[in-house]
């Protein structure tokens, strides 16, 4: 329980208030619940300073089968060649349209 105590010293751990639950009376321990604090730290993808990091996925169809890359901190897309998060959807959608090389029609 001491790294408990140090956790919540340190600002890491928070205890979450004491529910009381049907059936038991107010009196009777119940074991306590805690959440975790997450330290604010640099987004390696969109420079910013965040406390919970999100990179979300999407894959796409057209014009050819790729992967988007959104960060869930800043809404922005991956660019594919830069690497950076700094395209909207739709010019994100764009790029792979100018990029694609266009089929020959049969
Ligand atoms: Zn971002």
């Amino acid at each position: 329980m001491d790294v408990i105590k140090d956790l919540i010293k340190e600002g890491r751990l928070q205890e979450k208030p004491q529910k009381v639950l049907k059936g038991f009376d107010e009196n009777e321990t119940v074991s306590p619940e805690y959440e975790i604090i997450h330290p604010p730290k640099l987004c390696p993808d969109c420079d910013l300073t965040v406390t919970n990091h999100r990179t979300l996925f999407y894959k796409r169809l057209s014009p050819v089968i790729h992967w988007a890359k959104k960060c869930n901190n800043c809404n922005c897309f991956q660019h594919p060649v830069t690497g950076k998060y700094t395209l909207s959807s739709p010019e994100l959608g764009a790029w792979w349209r100018s990029n694609t090389p266009v089929k020959p029609k049969k």
